[in-house]
């Protein structure tokens, strides 16, 4: 860890002072790496991986200059400014069925959409404007010489890059990649990620509940947003709130993965293990982030791996994972820059409570309102317990450190969840 060591964590202690989200983010980017591990893999295998080296294309694509329209293949220079003018039809194209011939001065080539163009034709007018009789074509003022002609390589040009390092394989990149005929592709291995719940109430679905038990919810969610990002996740189940068993579980997750995330036990109860195992066995990062839901948080490292102490309140799991642990998982899987999540700007049609210090993350609703602008209303309890309010929410109400409360019809940054994968 670069700037702190253990002393000066436990000299700030869990009340020392909180570190601003982004400057939070900052220092956790700048210690990852991203995994070495790289494999071939046939595109469609690949879909949800990053690319580990650039793809230079090989060929052009369009591989041929062809026509953006159904309609006539003519020379521009011959279009008459303001009347008509009038070309025989020696031929026609279409898409893989090239005209072998040649374009000479008053002649033009029936064309469809995707057609090669023929030699010495450099302009294309749409069948909608053009009147045929029998082997002439008439075609009105107003064309413009060069139009609806799609050229070679205008989409990627040979020699170029088409998709660089670090590119995440969504749909339209495989499509790319099928463009330019590629089979196989090199990507990064996963990251393999281990995650575990601390907390001697929790019990596993399954398990009878005694009193004052609750069900394991954090290795759900966790469990869904690891998997959605496209990592492997390593589920290493419920441990107990004992130092030893806590010790343990740090010791074989750092030795069997590339970055750790549990929830709990990171407070400053009697019975939380988490933050002082991490000092003990690992480096700490950082304690404490100006953020609501979110405090207390564990950032650091065990031997080898990134080490993620979330909170144990559900809500604040998930906001944390988002906020914090899945932009480092990204850098981790190999992309350089995870992109910020996108946020938009909308009126809140609730009155939201919040006070200057941190950056909360309250639930919401956006919709589009008649007059077209975005509203957003907050959902229900606003409690980090309260994982329903994450589930009838599709967004965060983003408030920023020093904002106080919201009134209703004040303008707000929505974070729309659609952004997280
Ligand atoms: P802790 O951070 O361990 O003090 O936990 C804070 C709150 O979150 C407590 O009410 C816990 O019971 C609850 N909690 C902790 N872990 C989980 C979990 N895995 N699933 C559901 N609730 C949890
Ligand atoms: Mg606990």
């Amino acid at each position: 860890m670069s700037s702190k060591t253990n002393a000066d964590c436990c000299a700030d202690g869990h009340d020392g002072p909180a570190l601003k989200l982004s400057d939070a983010l900052s220092r956790i980017l700048a210690e990852v790496q991203p995994v070495a591990g790289r494999e071939m893999l046939a595109v469609r295998s690949a879909l949800g991986r990053v690319l580990s080296t650039d793809v230079v294309s090989r060929i052009n694509v369009p591989s041929h200059t062809n026509s953006a329209m159904d309609g006539y293949a003519l020379i521009g220079a011959e279009l008459s400014a303001d009347g008509e003018t009038s070309l025989s039809v020696i031929g026609t194209a279409a898409a893989g069925r090239p005209f072998g011939g040649k374009v000479d001065s008053g002649q033009c080539v029936r064309i469809m959409t995707g057609a090669p163009m023929p030699a010495g034709a450099d302009t294309v007018v749409m069948q909608e404007n053009v009147v045929r009789e029998g082997d002439a074509a008439f075609i009105g003022a107003g064309q413009e010489p060069g139009q609806h002609v799609r050229q070679a390589g205008e989409d990627i040009a040979a020699g170029n890059v088409a998709l660089s390092a670090g590119t995440r394989l969504m749909p339209a990149e495989i499509g790319i990649l099928g463009s330019l005929g590629v089979s196989e592709v090199s990507v990064r291995r996963r990251p393999r990620v281990a995650f575990f719940s601390t907390g001697d109430e929790l019990r596993s679905v399954g398990e009878p509940l005694g009193e004052g038990q609750i069900y394991d919810s954090n290795r759900y969610t966790i469990f869904g947003m690891l998997t959605r990002l496209g990592v492997e996740v390593l589920d290493m189940g419920v441990i107990r709130d004992d130092r030893d068993a806590v010790e343990q579980a740090f010791a074989k997750a750092a030795a069997e993965a590339d970055a750790i995330v549990t929830s709990g036990g990171v407070s400053v109860g009697d019975a939380d293990y988490v933050a002082e195992t991490l000092q003990r066995t690992g480096t700490v990062g950082f304690w404490k982030v100006a953020m609501k839901p979110g405090r207390p948080l564990a950032f650091g490292r065990i031997a080898d791996a990134l080490f993620f102490g979330l909170p144990g309140n559900p809500n604040s799991v998930m906001v944390t994972f988002y906020q914090l642990a899945q932009p480092a998982l990204q850098a981790l899987a190999g992309m350089p820059n995870p992109e910020p999540p996108l946020t938009m700007p909308a009126i809140s049609a609730s009155a939201l409570r919040k006070k200057p210090g941190r950056r909360e993350f309250q639930r919401g609703v956006f919709s589009r309102a008649d007059d077209g602008r975005l509203i957003v209303h907050k959902t229900g309890h606003q409690g980090s317990g309260v994982l329903s309010s994450m589930a009838a929410a599709n967004c965060f109400i983003v408030l920023p450190e020093d904002s106080g409360p919201v009134s209703e019809g004040d303008e707000v940054t929505v974070q729309p969840f659609a952004a997280f994968v």
